[in-house]
């Protein structure tokens, strides 16, 4: 396994004046994080451990800005990726996150009284969410997505749905419906405020429809200085007050911003409008969020350090110390720290990610399973919401190792 050549830098802030906010157009961003050479995508399937370590890079630049309080990462280069080829992004098979995707299914169309409508979604992943829609009373579905595989879309609601393997964007204006879905994609979107428009442009004619997104919350990943939350996939951050404000400056009135999952996710639920609704009890202005930027900067080597010290004292003393969940955060978590050996193996539950490697440090991606003979001293979850399924897994494998949470 090779080191990375992860550069970060975090202490001081500089102003790019060149620079426009994605969001809501005001010139000139402050830089307030810099990290070199992370893999610039983190779901692939890789293959070999060969492929893992040669995987492109790309440099992440984060840069706030002060009107809006949108986060943008200025080094993003679309074109370095594609979501078109063997993408693993699901998280449906945590029964955590499953039970959660289940419960919002149900709330949302309970609340916007969806039985026998239809729905459209953008960025549908591997389409569990539409399915649990249409299996909760929606009549029909369509989904979008470049990594779609129709084989994994099942259930007796599959039938009343279409899938096209496609990026949403102009030429598929024509499709709406009753509610438009869009979880977990707008952070993976630079240009934001034009996607929007887009979307509000399709629903000119369908004042009715309701829009309703999720996605993650930079506010807690710079107030608990997550790093492993920072990536290049992600090219935008939002707080629950920048997309509030994005959502009203593209014409949308929003009917409810609030936090989920542990309040690591923003829901927003808007219709087309006006967009000179009040704000939402939730928003937060942007001079709150200056000061987390700040406030992250300060902190973050401290972080870093400390977990660089526990996983070397854990090799240090003839022990094994093994990542758990081999998605997005755990690369980040790798490859920011640019750790080697001092983790042996990365587990996964989800079967389509085990015998596949990290991209960047090139980690071998494990079943839980493994573990009876590889029995390590510390487990490091990559999601404390995880903590309990994962410690019930190691019990029912007869292991004591130590689990901490990120
Ligand atoms: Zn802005």
């Amino acid at each position: 396994m090779t080191g990375t050549a992860v550069q970060s830098r975090a202490a001081e802030t500089e102003l790019d004046e060149a620079a426009s906010c994605p969001a809501c157009g005001a010139q000139g961003l402050t830089i307030f994080h810099e990290q070199q050479g992370i893999p610039v995508h983190s779901c692939r399937l890789v293959a070999t451990r060969e492929e893992a370590e040669a995987f492109p890079r790309g440099t992440l630049r984060l840069a706030l800005c002060h009107a809006c309080a949108f986060i943008t990462n200025t080094a993003y280069e679309p074109s370095l990726q594609s979501y078109f080829v063997s993408y693993e992004e699901t998280q449906g098979f945590s029964p955590r996150f499953r039970e959660f995707m289940d419960e919002l299914a149900q709330r949302w169309i309970d609340r916007y009284e969806l039985q026998g409508k239809d729905v459209l979604e953008i960025g549908c992943g591997k389409g569990e969410f539409l399915v649990a829609m249409c299996e909760r009373g929606a009549a029909r579905g369509t989904g979008i997505d470049p990594a779609i595989v129709l084989e994994r879309v099942s259930g007796p609601a599959a039938s009343r749905i279409a899938f096209i393997q496609d990026l949403y964007d102009e030429k598929y204006a024509h499709l709406t419906g009753d509610a438009v879905v869009c979880r977990h994609t707008l952070e993976h979107i630079h240009p934001v405020a034009e996607f929007l428009r887009t979307i509000r442009r399709s629903l000119e004619q369908r004042a009715d429809t309701v829009v309703l997104f999720e996605l993650p919350d930079v506010l807690r990943v710079l107030r608990e200085c997550a790093f492993w939350d920072i990536y290049y996939e992600h090219c935008s951050y939002f707080t629950p007050g920048s997309l509030a404000r994005l959502f009203r400056a593209t014409g949308f009135d929003i009917l409810a911003l609030e936090l989920d999952y542990d309040d690591q996710y923003i829901l927003v639920e808007a219709r087309p409008g006006s967009g000179r609704t009040q704000a939402p009890a939730l928003e937060e202005q942007p001079e709150e969020i200056a000061h987390a930027v700040e406030a992250f900067g300060r902190e973050l080597a401290a972080v870093q350090s400390r977990w660089r010290a526990e996983l070397a004292q854990v090799r240090q003393n003839g022990g094994r110390a093994v990542v758990w969940g081999s998605g997005s955060k755990g690369v980040s978590f790798l490859t920011t720290l640019g750790i080697t050996d001092e983790i042996g193996y990365v587990v996964d539950i989800n079967p389509y990610k085990q015998g596949k490697f990290m991209a960047g440090t090139g980690h071998e991606i494990v079943a839980p399973g493994f573990l009876r003979e590889y029995r390590p001293d510390l487990v490091v979850a990559m999601n404390p919401i995880y903590r309990e399924d994962i410690q019930r897994d190691l019990d029912a494998l007869g292991l004591d190792a130590r689990l901490e949470a990120v």
